[in-house]
């Protein structure tokens, strides 16, 4: 139980101290929840408590309750592994982890690049999109990356919901995180 205030102080270092992480029914990291949701979950029987927080709330009735620290859906939802991300500037950004594909820099404000420009033919998807900085943006110009000579660190792709629940995951900083749960 200890290693896991670890993870908590990573999550609380990141947000704020109140969230609580759920697992799909698989133990696959779903989403971080506020403590009242998490308390909803509880009370509805939709999830099991893996562990619990060393925080308490007090009830109405005078009788306290730990907050869940980790917590597992009962029904496995399996639209997150199906579901596709809508395309937007800002999913693109997010699943670029808001770090130019050409030279890396995450400085300055980002921009979105059409691989194949708009004027080519290119679409805006999530293939043909990518996380850009401005100087690379103007390098670039209106050309495609092999014409302008510069060239992309990971190929685009069309992220599941899945997908961008691990990648808010590390957005928290929560690294080996299954190192940090208790099984029982
Ligand atoms: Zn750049």
């Amino acid at each position: 139980m200890h290693s896991y205030q670890l993870a908590i102080s990573n999550i609380a270092e990141a947000r704020t101290v109140s969230q609580c992480i759920l697992l799909n029914a698989d133990y696959s990291f779903m989403n971080v929840v506020h403590w009242k949701r998490a308390l909803r979950l509880v009370v509805k029987k939709k999830v099991v408590v893996l562990s619990y927080s060393e925080r308490q709330i007090l009830g109405s009735e005078g009788f306290a309750m730990r907050i869940p620290a980790i917590m597992k859906l009962i029904k496995f939802i399996r639209s997150v592994y199906r579901s596709r991300v809508p395309f937007s500037r800002r999913n693109v950004l997010i699943r670029d982890g808001f770090t130019c594909v050409y030279c890396g820099a995450r400085e300055g404000k980002m921009t979105i690049d059409h691989i194949i420009p708009i004027s080519k033919g290119g679409n805006s998807t999530f293939e043909n999109c990518v996380a850009c900085c401005r100087s690379c943006n103007a390098v670039k110009g209106n050309r495609t990356p092999s014409q302008a000579n510069i060239y992309m660190s990971q190929r685009p792709y069309q992220p599941t919901i899945s997908e961008f629940l691990q990648l808010r995951l590390k957005r928290l900083g929560i690294k080996n995180f299954w190192h940090h749960i208790e099984f029982y």
